[in-house]
């Protein structure tokens, strides 16, 4: 039996989308208004897929789980620019980027479980997920 469990975490930060080998103009054509500095309200929903243990009926316990979101990442991202937080350093913070990041870290600390999904949402209409390497 396998069932998914989901920890949805918030957190606010602002980002500037540029690629420091490109031009300026490049960056405007390609970044346009997001090659500005500005911020966004994310959510990020973390799903993670596992059998329930008989004793507890959880696939992980979610304050566990919340407690490695805030620990890992929200502690480090929330009221930063994510142009400077070593999290992310040397890459372009986008969605993808920062669901790719957030994957690797949440990865190393899941006690049990698989990680099945890491989804940033910028807005409620651009979002970003990440389902891990696929064979
Ligand atoms: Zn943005």
């Amino acid at each position: 039996m396998i069932l998914y469990i989901t920890r949805r975490i918030h957190f606010s930060a602002a980002h500037r989308l540029f690629n420091p080998t490109f031009t300026f103009e490049k960056n405007e054509e390609i970044f346009d208004k997001c090659n500005t500095v500005h911020g966004h309200n994310y959510t990020v929903d973390v799903t993670v897929k596992g059998t329930p243990d008989p004793e507890t009926g959880y696939v992980l316990d979610l304050k566990i789980l919340k407690r490695i979101l805030e620990e890992h990442i929200v502690d480090h991202v929330d009221h930063k620019h994510l142009n400077e937080v070593a999290l992310l350093d040397g890459l372009i913070p986008t969605a993808e980027n920062i669901a790719v990041v957030f994957w690797n870290i949440i990865e190393k600390h899941l006690p049990v479980g698989e990680l099945y999904s890491v989804k940033v949402f910028e807005s409620d209409n651009n979002w970003a997920e990440y389902l891990g390497e696929q064979a």
